[in-house]
């Protein structure tokens, strides 16, 4: 069955990105793959990177740890959400630990799994999931592989990033764990301060650049391609698409390409988004439709019917181009691309 679109994971980039996120950290790097990989698919990123040495994996639930399916051997896969009531069935049948994030969670797994090892995370600031810094002598008992935080701000020059980590480091001080990790993508750029033992890469592995340090260092990893469906001129004067947006001044050669905003080709690209065709440039023109795009192929007139075309989603230009964050841009990447 032809697929006329196709995401195409450039496993080297992949591996390049990793390598330098941990070479920056000066220590161990895991890999953030929840949500399907940030979208790219957990089963090839994962893969991937256990063959060149990361061995911490991280999901969201246990039903992304299941689909995962079995880990190379020494490789360790954490689920973040900890173990709710109806998870722990599925948590004591897994190979996975949890990341226990509340008390009632820590009670949950000390009754149900005893000494068996968890990974356990502390709210140093951001309020979302975690045990307070003050409640963690209730921690007692627990066998902690990693000891977790998150950062609320690292993406930004933020005084909360320091209290987090003056609280972090009190909190690893006091409580034993085999291994400490506070740092995300952003995290690993603030310096070698945030890096302990274990840093929790997600979207700089896959090309988003979450802060101006690791520009440069990080490359590409997902490259769109959609197939053009059809050439035509849209005479001057006439219009292209919904709501009849775009009006040409001159008569235009436009391709249409097979892909939309059910592909997570979001609308927000009108006006900014572009396709590359043989080294030229084709700007979108009008809406972005549920399954179609409308390029100006001026600058390559030889595209055809058939051709495929490259959607261009460097994700910081993307980002721009499209008003949104390069983490919805990843993770909106639908169900209809060929994954290669
Ligand atoms: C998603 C997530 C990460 C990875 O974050 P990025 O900003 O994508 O690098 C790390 N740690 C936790 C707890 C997360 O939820």
């Amino acid at each position: 069955m032809n697929r006329p679109l196709r995401l195409r994971l450039d496993r080297a980039a992949l591996v390049a990105n990793w390598r330098w996120l941990q070479a920056t950290a000066g220590t161990a790097a895991g890999a953030a793959v929840k949500a399907d990989g940030y979208g790219l698919g957990a089963r090839e990123v994962t893969a991937a990177l256990a063959q060149a040495g990361c061995r911490d994996f991280l999901v969201s639930t246990w039903d992304e740890a299941e689909r995962l399916g079995d880990l190379r051997a020494g490789a360790s896969l954490s689920v973040l959400h900890g173990v709710c009531r109806d998870d722990l069935n599925e948590a004591l049948r897994s190979r996975a630990r949890p990341v226990l994030c509340s008390l009632e969670q820590v009670s949950r797994w000390r009754g149900a799994a005893g000494r068996r090892p968890c990974d356990v995370m502390i709210d140093t600031g951001m309020n979302r999931l975690g045990v307070r810094p003050e409640e963690s002598p209730l921690l007692e008992g627990l066998v902690i592989d990693t000891l977790m935080s998150h950062l609320a701000c690292a993406d930004e020059d933020h005084p909360l990033n320091a209290i987090q980590l003056e609280r972090f480091r009190a909190v690893a001080a006091a409580v034993p764990a085999k291994r400490a990790s506070l740092a995300n993508s952003a995290g690993i750029c603030l310096g070698r301060d945030y890096a302990f033992d274990l840093v929790r890469p997600g979207l700089a592995l896959y090309g988003g650049v979450p802060r101006a340090e690791a520009k440069g260092h990080i490359r590409q990893v997902a490259h769109l391609e959609a197939q053009v469906i059809q050439r035509r001129v849209a005479k001057s004067g006439e219009s292209v698409g919904y709501g009849a947006t775009f009006v040409a001044e001159r008569d235009t050669q436009i391709a249409v390409l097979n892909i939309g905003y059910a592909d997570g080709y979001w609308r927000g690209f009108a006006g900014g988004g572009s396709a590359t065709f043989e080294g030229a440039r084709l700007p979108l023109v009008g809406r972005v439709s549920m399954d179609l795009i409308a390029v100006d192929c001026s600058a390559a007139p030889q595209v055809r019917e058939g051709d495929w075309v490259g959607i261009d989603f460097d994700l910081p230009a993307a980002a721009a181009a499209s008003g949104m964050s390069q983490y919805e841009l990843l993770t909106g990447l639908g169900g209809r691309f060929e994954r290669c």
